[in-house]
């Protein structure tokens, strides 16, 4: 009985002294409260599995995750976890990892905004994929998240630069 009492303190201690050690197997979960609208009626979808596994070639490429096998679906609210509009699974010794993301019919975003949003879904995923080595700690993700957001964003919006950001920022050069 003491010997079991010994070893649980063993293994309680090892889970203290290495909480970061990376895992193997992880998922993140993107949250977004303004996007959660269950409409069970089968609608075509406003994005396509093409557009998307587009988003997903171009941008794994353009983040050196080519190593991977990332496979991409569009999927109804309730295969999602609550609140979520996109997330990730991936194995690290397999280098395989599954994207989901929030089919057009339950999204309460304005259709013309879904394309972009569905996009940065995908960049943000990947992005999460890029830091799947670090020690991160599983439990605690807030930071993790925060990260991935500002760096998801700002990817697609030097990549969508408009005309008119264009403008301010040779404004902001010249103006020197
Ligand atoms: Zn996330």
């Amino acid at each position: 009985m003491r010997l079991i009492v010994v070893l649980a303190w063993l293994i309680a201690l090892a889970f203290v002294a290495f909480p970061g050690s990376p895992a193997t197997n992880a998922s993140r979960t993107t949250e977004n409260s303004a996007s959660q609208r269950a409409r069970v009626a089968v609608e075509p979808s406003l994005i396509t599995q093409e557009q998307v596994e587009g988003w997903l070639k171009f941008w794994q490429q353009r983040l050196g995750l080519v190593e991977w096998t990332i496979d991409a679906k569009i999927v109804r609210v309730w295969e999602l976890p609550a609140g979520a509009v996109a997330n990730i699974h991936w194995s690290l010794p397999k280098r395989k990892a599954t994207i989901k993301v929030l089919h057009s019919a339950d999204s309460n975003l304005r259709q013309d905004a879904i394309s972009r949003d569905t996009e940065l879904s995908v960049v943000h995923e990947l992005v999460h994929l890029s830091m799947a080595k670090l020690p991160l700690d599983p439990n605690h993700t807030e930071l993790e998240e925060e990260a991935v957001k500002k760096l998801s964003a700002a990817l697609l919006a030097l990549y969508y630069s408009e005309p008119a950001h264009t403008e301010v920022a040779a404004a902001a050069v010249n103006s020197r």
